[in-house]
């Protein structure tokens, strides 16, 4: 199987090539056929390493068609060093689809700047959870346009406390979203998490 057959546009398949990916992954060659359907909800029980990076990241970017004023994709993963590395993946697969911007909002850095960059209109924000809140709060950033959200190391962002800011931001994006779930392990508190937020998701187990 190459990435030619998993239904991506052109432009986000000659990204992946140029990053010299030959192959889809398993969890890539499972994942993505799924979540390239308008409405999908999606567990995937997959550790770091596995590719699952680009499992949602190139369905994420292959959605976006046109520039949008506010985001229609948002990632949120437990801390700054996957934030970056994440946005600068989404960066890559985006490099040949001009509609696609990304900005990575963390905290202990400027959130003036994160601010400006977000109210001059970005389609995908990779986000710590505490950061994103801070956002929210002070009506920097508008979710009423999300259409994905993906959670990646769900488990890892429950162990550090974030339940609640979880549960906050997933109250500030549409009831009418996909909703893709990451996890190394399934705690009983994550499986809670993807029982209230999504409607029969596909489950992959790699
Ligand atoms: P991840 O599990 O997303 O952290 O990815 C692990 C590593 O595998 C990263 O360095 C990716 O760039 C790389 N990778 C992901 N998918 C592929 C692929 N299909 N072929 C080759 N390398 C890949």
């Amino acid at each position: 199987m190459t990435f030619n057959d998993l239904g991506l546009r052109s432009q986000v398949v000659k990204a992946v090539t140029d990053m010299g990916f030959e192959q889809p992954t398993p969890i890539q060659q499972e994942a993505i056929p799924h979540l390239l359907k308008s409405k999908s909800d999606f567990v995937g029980l997959a550790q770091t390493g596995t590719g699952k990076t680009a499992a949602f990241g190139l369905p994420l970017v292959n959605r976006i068609t046109e520039s949008r004023k506010f985001p229609t994709g948002l990632i949120i993963c437990p801390t700054r060093e996957l934030c970056l590395q994440i946005a600068k993946d989404i960066g890559n697969y985006a490099k040949h689809e001009k509609a696609a911007s990304v900005e990575a909002v963390y905290g202990g850095s400027d959130i003036q700047r994160q601010i400006k960059n977000i109210k001059r209109g970005v389609s995908i924000i990779v986000a710590t959870p505490g950061r994103l809140c801070d956002l929210i709060k002070r009506k920097a950033v508008k979710l009423d346009e999300v259409e994905v959200v993906v959670l990646d190391e769900a488990d890892e962002m429950l162990n550090m406390g974030f339940k609640e800011d979880l549960d906050f931001i997933l109250s500030a994006t549409p009831e009418e979203k996909s909703t893709w779930l990451f996890s190394a392990t399934m705690p009983k508190e994550v499986a809670r998490i993807g029982k209230t937020y999504m409607t029969d998701p596909l489950e992959v187990s790699i």
